[in-house]
Order: structure tokens, then C-alpha cells, then sequence
């Protein structure tokens, strides 16, 4: 992993999402509900979701039952429209390079554009919830910064390296309607679609009508 901290702004500035990683996660799951998971063909996957505007109880409680949601299909980041509501947050519980858990939500995200000098291109696996038990191969920039708002409304900054790297940009790309597939070649997403049929998820889905 390429180290560039000199370039970068000062650690700072981020929001320290891996104090008390644990109790918090724990805390939002057990408040919350788990819901089942949209998978790919379902619309609120595949459109822009609307702005959150309102920082009150219903998005605690959202933000609550994703990451029930996110504990029972054991991944690593959950956006709203993967249990169907049509709203800009995402929540993660993520490991990076070194082990570091992250724990965190960001309301309407939006990632850096990283200097194309700054930018070390990372090939590993990428999946999906809601594109159970497809696995494909994904070159995606190895560090991000994703700006928004905490669930209060306040201004938080996140960024990650390596695989929570990576987290950060599928959970954005989410909120703006794209799958990881969709950044594959038409081969690719063949081939994650057609491991998507043959296997069964471990958690429950919502149908496609
Ligand atoms: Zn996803």
C-alpha cells in the first residue's frame, strides 16, 4: 500500500471512527430491527436517492435498523436502498489493510476526486449484498475520502485505505444507483450474475416482482 501522508490532509480532520468501534456497533444493531436485502433488478437500486434533509429520530432509527440489517447478512457496509428506502445514507463495520475496525454512517456522501498522481489502483475481489454470493475481481482506487453529514446533520469526513477504502466507494456508488457490476465488463457482470443464480444467499432477500 502506497503511503502518500505528506500529500494528505492532517489525520485531524477525519472523523476517528474506530474509537469504540465495537459498543457502538453493538448499540445500533441491538436497538435496531434487521430487514431483508434488495438484490440487483430491484429500482431502488438502480436510481440516485433522494438527499436526507431530516436529522430527527426516523433516521436513528433507520440508521439502527441498517446495521441490524448489515450484522444479519454479515457484511461490511450497507447502504439505505439495499432495505429499500430511498434515502443518502450508508453504514459500515469495517476492517482496513492493518485490522482497524471502522464503524460509522455518512449522510449524502460524496467522495474526493483523488489527483491521478495520487491515485494506486487496488484489483482485489469486490462482492455485494445484493448481489448474493457473486464474487469479481474490481480495480478501485487503494484510498478515499467521502465528505457528508453524521447522523446529527454535523459535517464529518471519512477516509479509508485498502479494503475500507473500497467499502467507501461501493457504498456511495450505491446511493447514486450503481452496483459494483455495473463498473464490470459485460463479461464480468455475466459471470457475477450467473453466480448470483447458481447460489443461495444466507440471509433474507426481497423477492423481485
Ligand atoms: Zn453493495
Amino acid at each position: 500500500m502506497a503511503q502518500q501522508d505528506t500529500e494528505r490532509q492532517s489525520v485531524d480532520e477525519f472523523f476517528d471512527d474506530t474509537v469504540d468501534a465495537e459498543a457502538r456497533e453493538a448499540a445500533h444493531r441491538e436497538r435496531g430491527t434487521s430487514r431483508p436485502i434488495t438484490v440487483v433488478g430491484n429500482p431502488v437500486l438502480h436510481k440516485e436517492c433522494q438527499d436526507v434533509t431530516e436529522f430527527g429520530d426516523d433516521l436513528a432509527r433507520l440508521i439502527d435498523d441498517m446495521f441490524a440489517s448489515q450484522r444479519t447478512a454479515e457484511g461490511v457496509g450497507l447502504a439505505a436502498n439495499q432495505i429499500g428506502v430511498d434515502l443518502k445514507v450508508f453504514v459500515y463495520d469495517c476492517p482496513d489493510d492493518e485490522g482497524v475496525r471502522h464503524v460509522g454512517a455518512v449522510c449524502n456522501p460524496v467522495l474526493d476526486e483523488l489527483p491521478a498522481a495520487e491515485r494506486v489502483l487496488d484489483d482485489s475481489n469486490e462482492g455485494c449484498l445484493s448481489v448474493p454470493t457473486a464474487y469479481a475481481p474490481l480495480a478501485r482506487p487503494d484510498y478515499a475520502i467521502v465528505r457528508g453529514q453524521d447522523p446529527q446533520g454535523n459535517p464529518i469526513a471519512v477516509q479509508g485505505t485498502g479494503y475500507f477504502a473500497r467499502c467507501l466507494q461501493h457504498e456511495t456508488d450505491h446511493l447514486y444507483g450503481y452496483l459494483y457490476i455495473d463498473r464490470l465488463s459485460k463479461r464480468d457482470r455475466k459471470d457475477a450474475l450467473r453466480q448470483m443464480a447458481e447460489g443461495t444467499p444466507r440471509y433474507p432477500v426481497v423477492e423481485n416482482v
